[in-house]
């Protein structure tokens, strides 16, 4: 049976919620995100894209590219129970939603032709109900795997429904910029088209040996990639999501005795997170990023999974400690807490008991009973104190 797969990607989503709150910047070159030398454009609306301007540079430059552009702190509570409307909508299609971010996921709906339909009617329906109760506007892709979907859905923006049935997907990927293939990033894509590969056309005709001298071993997933070639299943939320906390600190720190609080602080936050979706925690991280925007990430599983604070810190704190040994004298920009291999709490019964008996669990549902009557600043561990 051939998959039917919907990308959905809200259109300039930040950007467009505030337009839509604030009907006064409707048509405005309206960018979110913090002023200020340090700040990064966390979106832009269409009317300041045509400047050039887009999301992830520096506010700096995108005020040099339009002067005039109107920028708007993010509200990111309004963002996700706006986002929570969205994927509210995606739930009632199918179970087999997999969110990218607040405003993007992959949708499954092979198994809901029967009741509701061909794909494309699906799409159409899903783009209504979001318009109808957030009054935004959603660009869907409509095809047989991910990528394809993926690459659709950026076609027509924004509004836009782009539908790439299995006959069409040469036709229509061939004569697409390289830079169209999710996850090539920048750099890999300038070499691509420095080495003469302009067109995903070209990538998916390209000999074996330019192809090699490119990708290495990654080599045959590329070509596939170019040929609209794409096995990888819609993974639920639960199975890949992860549930983070980070922080990007008003000056360059390069202190370890003020990275490690902070990061104790945010192994805090992102264990409350996960105790608060009654969830457990198999892979812990940290991420790390410099004063030149180079960003690391380190990670550990873990075994048995866990939800309680010590154990997440004291994992994130070892792996930010052997880093800074490796790059002594670092400045860092921003430090986060990553918690990945997430799986419903109620399953680990045996591991709950297991940790119960250490006590931790009980001194962490202590801590967020305090918190939850005087608030976060109530009670901080000891090493959290600066
Ligand atoms: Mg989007």
């Amino acid at each position: 049976m051939i998959r039917a797969i919907l990308h959905v990607d809200m259109d300039a989503f930040f950007a467009s919620v505030e337009q839509h709150d604030r009907p006064e910047l409707a048509g405005k070159p309206v960018v979110v995100g913090h002023a200020g030398a340090r700040g990064v454009v966390a979106a832009a609306s269409y009317a300041v894209r045509r400047f050039g301007v887009h999301s992830a540079m520096p506010m700096s430059t995108a005020l040099r590219l339009c002067p005039a552009m109107i920028c708007v702190a993010p509200r990111m509570t309004r963002y996700r129970e706006v986002s929570r409307q969205v994927f509210a909508v995606f739930h009632e299609i199918t179970p087999l939603v997999q969110g990218l971010s607040l405003d993007e996921a992959f949708l499954d709906v092979s198994g809901s032709v029967k009741l509701l339909g061909e794909p494309p009617a699906i799409a159409r329906r899903i783009k209504d109900e979001i318009r109808s109760r957030t009054g935004l506007t959603a660009s869907v892709g409509v095809a047989a795997n991910k990528l394809v979907a993926k690459i659709a859905s950026d076609l027509e923006k924004p509004d836009g429904l782009t539908v790439v049935p299995a006959e069409r997907i040469r036709a229509v990927l061939d004569p697409l910029s390289v830079r169209r293939l999710p996850g090539l990033g920048r750099k890999l894509g300038e070499r691509v088209e420095a080495a003469g590969v302009h067109t995903l056309g070209e990538l998916r005709t390209a000999p074996d040996a330019l192809l090699w001298r490119l990708f290495g071993r990654d080599a045959p997933r590329l070509r596939e990639r170019a040929c609209g070639v794409d096995e990888r299943p819609v993974q639920t939320d639960l199975e890949e999501k992860s549930l983070s906390a980070e922080d990007t600190f008003a000056r360059d720190l390069d202190d370890p005795r003020a990275l490690d609080a902070h990061l104790c602080r945010l192994a805090d936050t992102a264990c409350q997170r996960l105790r608060h979706r009654g969830l457990m925690t198999a892979r812990i991280g940290v991420k790390i990023r410099c004063h030149d925007f180079t960003t690391f990430t380190r990670q550990r599983a873990i075994a048995p999974p866990t939800q309680t604070e010590r154990a997440i810190r004291d994992v994130a704190r070892d792996l930010l400690r052997r880093w800074l040994v490796e790059h002594r004298g670092a400045k860092l920009r921003l430090l986060g807490v990553v918690l990945g291999g997430l799986a419903p709490a109620r399953q680990m019964g045996l591991f709950e008991a297991v940790e119960r008996a250490g006590g931790d669990a009980r001194l962490d549902s202590t801590l967020e009973q305090v918190r939850a009557r005087f608030g976060h600043a109530a009670l901080r561990r000891g090493n959290m104190l600066k």
